[in-house]
């Protein structure tokens, strides 16, 4: 990704291309050190769904945004800490922004670019016309479409902003032999150490999809890039020949603009009967974009629905990308690293992969010493499903009655999952539990403020809470004070008791997380929920694991407003060494109209860059709670609390359980204190976690 947007410093794993571009923004005034605005300027030519998230993500943090057409204006008036521009853009045109970059830069504002990495292997790279930042997709790049994900987004930035970057970096270095070895470079895997004055709370990513797209760029390599690249625009060369005068804009990659005045929804119902989806851009305009899947016969269907004649193309060498195209300027090289011609044949590829698998530790060779206390084995029957074409090759705004067997799918688990939670209704649109915190806070946020309680903005968390927690509430714009925890692990609830009066009219809400992290059921739970609502504080209640709860007991009964679950830790879904996920978030009634919107619709409050977020992997969850059944995850939940005290009983005389209830038990995890053992031997916790690897 570096290479080809021709930046130093990637991280390939973003949750989306939307959610990128919104951490591109504050990317931007964090970088900006010397521009003291908070206004951001956006051309209107970006996607909507990156419109509307940058929206979502602007208004908690005080950032106004300005919207203007800047390719063919100059800057508008008045201070930006930041530009956000994007190549191709929605319309399918190409900018050369250059110049815009360099007046923005004159302006005092840094500039950001989303850009499309199969275009960069034709075009000039934002990186080398002076951009900050850019940011994109890579799903492209090998990645089914899936309703809407999981794709993992990217954002690059030159090494002078490397650590405003969210996430960990991996760097190349050598090891104590002198061998080369790969370490974790920069690790501002932020929300654990800085908590609430993270910058950003991203802790599940898209590891897996990025792997994916790694590994389809190391197939092709450059040059098979760049000969997709080429075919792909070819088609769209193609249909604007065959189009004429209606076509836009001349200067396009993949999709072609045209312009119909008053035929454009006469033309889209033409080419559904045909069984292809054209973009309705308004009354007068369809768009049409070209793949790597798209066919001769797709473009003479195409033109046939618009009545155009089809130019002479399946033999001419210019439509199927076998000569170099006006748009192909760009000079610099890509993918020059011997990944990129060392694996060009299946086997070779299939080799590979087994070589770089052989070096993991991973659960289909031993345990995983990291906090697993509820990830659920991912059965095949499970997971068969997600390879369905049915499944994964919707487009994310295909139209509803395209996939109704998804839509039945998403409804069916929507259900099942208020049932085992207690709440009303449920959004599966977050794609990681930290993006499902995000979403539930900003609807405690949007309810306090559709009631006049603007001033109800402190959130309450206990010292023992996931880190991504306290993220997550800055993030949403509230001031976090910590619950202090009492000497057996639980909250203390004099401490509660006192920072409830201290804040009584700022209180928003508390975060709690039940069981606690500590492994143990607080008996309190219910009395601590009823004092943060006696103060008009909302309840949140973290879910991401809720291995010790399904079946149990139900967090929308015993106090909770709102809660997160983790599909990929207690639902199955597997964690690809760190995404993809799915984190939905659950609410009671009053709640329910303040769930995130539609993506493609400004304003709706939108967390993802698709209505149901990672769509294309829910069929593991609901093949996992189909074939339980309510008492298979009972008996579930059952079997993992007595095999977590099973092992504290067996392990507590050698290695002291930290923490139990008072009647000594524990729930679904427990801590063991290894204090005393290191002090007399030496040995430390990572010593141990290693030594279980082994
Ligand atoms: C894993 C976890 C989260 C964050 O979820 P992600 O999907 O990793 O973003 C939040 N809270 C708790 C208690 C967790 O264990």
């Amino acid at each position: 990704v570096g290479d080809l947007t021709g930046m130093e410093v990637a991280n390939a794993s973003m949750l989306d291309e939307a959610t990128a571009a919104a951490e591109a923004m504050t990317l931007l005034q964090r970088a900006n050190r010397k521009s003291k605005s908070e206004r951001l300027l956006i051309d209107t030519d970006l996607f909507p769904q990156t419109r509307t998230l940058l929206y979502t993500r602007a208004e908690p943090l005080g950032i106004e945004i300005v919207e203007a057409d800047l390719a063919d204006g100059g800057l508008p008036e008045g201070d930006f800490f930041g530009v956000i521009v994007q190549q191709p853009g929605a319309s399918g045109r190409i900018v050369d922004w250059a110049p815009v970059i360099e007046a923005a830069h004159e302006r005092g504002a840094l500039v950001a670019v989303g850009a499309d990495l199969l275009a960069l292997t034709l075009i000039t790279p934002p990186g080398e016309q002076g951009a900050d930042a850019c940011f994109g997709t890579t799903q492209r790049f090998g990645v089914p479409l899936g309703f809407g994900g999981p794709h993992a987004g990217y954002l690059a930035v030159h090494t002078a902003h490397a650590r405003q970057l969210p996430g960990r970096l991996v760097g190349v270095s050598v090891d104590a032999d002198g061998n080369l070895a790969y370490r974790l470079a920069l690790q501002t895997r932020e929300q654990h150490i800085r908590r609430e004055k993270a910058t950003s709370n991203i802790c599940t990513a898209q590891v897996l999809l990025a792997i994916l797209a790694g590994m389809y760029a190391s197939y092709h390599g450059a040059d098979g890039l760049r000969s997709i690249a080429r075919r792909v625009h070819g088609h769209a060369q193609w249909l604007a020949a065959g189009l004429g005068d209606a076509v836009v804009h001349q200067t396009y990659f993949d999709t072609v603009l045209v312009n119909v005045p008053g035929g454009a929804e006469s033309i889209v119902a033409k080419a559904k009967g045909e069984g292809i989806n054209l973009r309705l851009v308004d009354a007068d305009h369809v768009a049409i974009a070209c793949d790597e899947v798209t066919t001769d016969t797709h473009v003479v269907a195409v033109l046939d629905c618009f009545g155009a004649e089809v130019p002479v193309g399946p033999e001419g060498a210019l439509f199927h990308g076998k000569q170099r195209p006006h748009i192909e300027v760009r000079t610099s090289e890509y993918l020059t690293a011997p990944a990129f011609t060392k694996y060009r044949t299946e086997t070779a590829m299939l080799r590979y992969l087994r070589a770089l698998s052989d070096k993991d530790i991973a659960l289909d060779r031993s345990m995983i010493p990291l906090g697993s206390c509820t990830m659920k084995l991912n059965a095949a029957a499970e997971m068969e499903a997600i390879t369905w074409p049915g499944f994964n090759r919707v487009h994310p705004y295909a139209p509803v009655e395209d996939a109704p067997g998804l839509i039945k799918l998403i409804e069916d688990l929507e259900g099942w999952l208020c049932a085992v939670t207690g709440y009303d209704r449920v959004s599966l649109q977050p794609n990681a539990g930290s993006q499902g915190e995000y979403a539930g806070l900003l609807a405690i946020r949007r309810y306090h403020l559709d009631r006049g309680d603007s001033h109800r903005d402190t959130c309450l968390i206990p010292s023992s809470a996931h880190g991504t927690n306290a993220a997550s509430a800055a993030m949403v714009g509230m001031r976090v004070e910590i619950v202090k925890t009492s000497p057996n692990g639980d909250i203390d609830l004099d401490d509660l008791r006192a920072k409830i009066a201290d804040h009584a009219e700022r209180l928003a809400c508390i975060m709690i997380t039940y069981p606690s992290t500590h492994g143990v059921y607080e008996h309190e739970v219910a009395e601590l929920c009823n004092l943060v609502h006696e103060a008009g504080g909302q309840v949140y209640v973290d879910g991401a694991n809720l291995n010790a709860l399904v079946g149990l007991a139900r967090p929308g009964k015993f106090g909770g407003d709102v809660s997160h679950l983790n599909l990929h830790k207690t639902f199955c879904i597997p964690h690809g060494g760190g995404g993809p996920g799915v984190g939905p978030v659950a609410v009671r009634e009053h709640l329910a109209q303040y769930l995130p919107g539609d993506p493609l619709v400004k304003g709706s409050h939108a967390v993802s860059a698709a209505m149901y977020g990672s769509a294309s992997i829910l069929p593991i969850t609901w093949a996992y709670i189909r074939m339980m059944g309510a008492d298979g995850l009972r008996r579930a939940t059952l079997t993992a609390i007595a095999s977590a005290n099973y092992i504290a009983r067996k392990l507590d005389p050698h290695f002291p359980v930290l923490y139990t209830g008072d009647n000594g038990m524990v729930a679904h995890e427990c801590i063991l204190d290894l204090r005393e053992i290191t002090k007399r031997t030496g040995v430390t916790v990572d010593d141990v976690a290693k030594r279980l690897a082994d």
